[in-house]
């Protein structure tokens, strides 16, 4: 038997469990599947094979998936995603202005565990039996020993909507966040190039919400698409903080000297009242007519989450997973795991990082298979924006984070390049390297 068999028959024990819910021909199929559903062997007991179970394949669970098939190989590795095939968030604000293809962004989840050696179950996991350590799944119930979720985030509308679903909905299909992939950043292209003038809204949410530079990235280049393609149009950026969350001198420098009459930047700008009908929102301060947006709410765990009661309030956002920060544990249980944007703590909410930590806790759970004791380690944020497109100018941020003795977070070896005036020798590739990198290491 071949290595790439031996790793195909492990992987179909391991799942053995799966039920046939979509339609066959092939009888021979449904045969074993029947089987394999009435006798789940081997599923409930522990085989000497530690099954390690992924639910999402974004940038945290799929570095997971990989490594501890590296760290641990004799680990039968599955990972459950409810996407078709990936596509990337992280440049995608270069796509919305043609910087980049749809088919940079997109990467197939089989490649990705074919290349890597693990199953890639494209399923939604809906809840687990925690004593059998099952999970169940849209298609059916797989066994685990080590669990993780690394499911993102979900928006969070409750503190503009105060439970009016209507006004939700209105807000989720007519102005779009674009902050998870799919048809929002389809619409908000379409909003971009069809634009006729006028303001349009942006937003940047209170707590630590998924890519703290993106909306102001986004701002950037969707004015300067305004003026490359003379469209009398301006963007008011609308901060519910105070202050820039990020590189806030290369941003605040763009704004004031590229952007000056297609930026407006609002801090202190909660938006206390939306009427979408008249088009018109209002903070506490002022009234603002706009002719298009897309309001980038609050974010919080996924619903899952929540419903397992795996979460907790911080004081970063209402609804965040409830786990050890040092284990990535979810209180209460030894072989169930959150990280990426999922996590509670402080750490940005960025790709790289999510990556970087897929890694330590793939690392951890290999530490635990093998006996040993696992020993937390920083997350890595590296952060790239583009500023403007002709010429092509980018900032960057890098951070690594530690915990202080009282167990409060800080942020170590950190170093930002924001001088993009003079930053323009081969720099403003770098993000799109960057992305490249990250996608082979994820899918090839
Ligand atoms: C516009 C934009 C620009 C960005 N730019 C950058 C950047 O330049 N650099 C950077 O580092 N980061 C950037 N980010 C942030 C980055 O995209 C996220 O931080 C990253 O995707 C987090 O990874 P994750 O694995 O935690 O979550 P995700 O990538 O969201 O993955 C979670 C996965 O879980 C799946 N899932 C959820 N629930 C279930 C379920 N019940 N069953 C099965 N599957 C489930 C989801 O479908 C999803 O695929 C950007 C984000 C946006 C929106």
């Amino acid at each position: 038997m071949k290595r790439r068999d031996v790793l195909k028959a492990a992987s179909l024990a391991f799942v053995s469990t799966l039920t046939a819910g979509y339609g066959s021909n092939d009888m021979a199929e449904k045969e074993i599947r029947k089987k394999a559903t009435k006798k789940p062997t081997g599923v409930l007991k522990k085989s000497k094979n530690p099954k390690v179970l992924v639910v999402g394949g974004g940038w945290a669970g799929l570095a997971l998936a990989k490594h501890v098939k590296i760290f641990a190989p004799q680990a039968e590795v599955v990972m459950v995603e409810k996407r078709e095939h990936f596509v990337s968030c992280p440049m995608s604000n270069e796509w919305l202005v043609d910087l980049v293809d749809l088919e940079f962004l997109t990467h197939s989840y089989i490649d990705a565990s074919q290349n890597n050696h693990y199953t890639f179950i494209n399923a939604t996991a809906t809840d687990i039996d925690r004593e059998k350590h099952i999970l169940k799944t849209s298609r059916g119930e797989i066994a685990y020993d080590y669990l993780v979720f690394a499911v993102g985030i979900e928006y969070d509308y409750d503190a503009w909507t105060h439970g009016d679903s209507v006004l939700e909905e209105r807000l989720r299909n007519e102005y779009p966040a674009a902050f998870v992939p799919g048809s929002e950043h389809i619409t908000l292209k379409h909003k971009i190039k069809n634009f006729k003038g006028g303001n349009f809204i942006l937003t940047v949410p209170e707590g630590n919400y998924r890519c703290l530079a993106a909306p102001y990235e986004r701002a950037c280049l969707i004015a300067d698409y305004f003026m490359h393609h003379h469209i009398d149009g301006k963007v008011i950026l609308m901060d519910e903080s105070n202050h820039i969350r990020i590189k806030d001198k290369g941003f605040s420098s763009a704004f004031n000297e590229l952007y000056k009459d297609r930026i407006e930047y609002m801090p202190s700008a909660k938006i206390l009242k939306f009427d979408l009908d008249k088009k018109v929102v209002e903070t506490d301060f002022d009234e603002i007519e706009f002719e298009d947006a897309s309001f980038y709410p609050n974010v919080k765990s996924p619903y899952i989450l929540e419903k397992l009661n795996m979460t907790k309030s911080t004081p970063y956002n209402r609804v965040e997973a409830d786990i050890d920060q040092y284990t990535y544990k979810v209180k209460g249980t030894n072989n169930i795991y959150v990280c990426g944007d999922a996590r509670p703590m402080g750490f940005s909410k960025s790709g790289n990082t999510a990556f970087s930590e897929g890694v330590n806790v793939a690392q951890m759970i290999a530490d635990e298979i093998h006996g040993k004791t696992p020993v937390w380690k920083s997350p890595v944020t590296t952060c790239f924006s583009v500023l403007r497109t002709k010429p092509e100018r980018t900032i960057s941020l890098y951070t690594e984070y530690r915990y202080t003795k009282n167990g409060g977070m800080d942020f170590t070896n950190s170093m930002t390049d924001e001088a993009w005036k003079t930053n323009h020798l081969g720099k403003e590739r770098v993000a799109y390297a960057w992305a490249e990198s990250m996608y082979r290491n994820m899918f090839y």
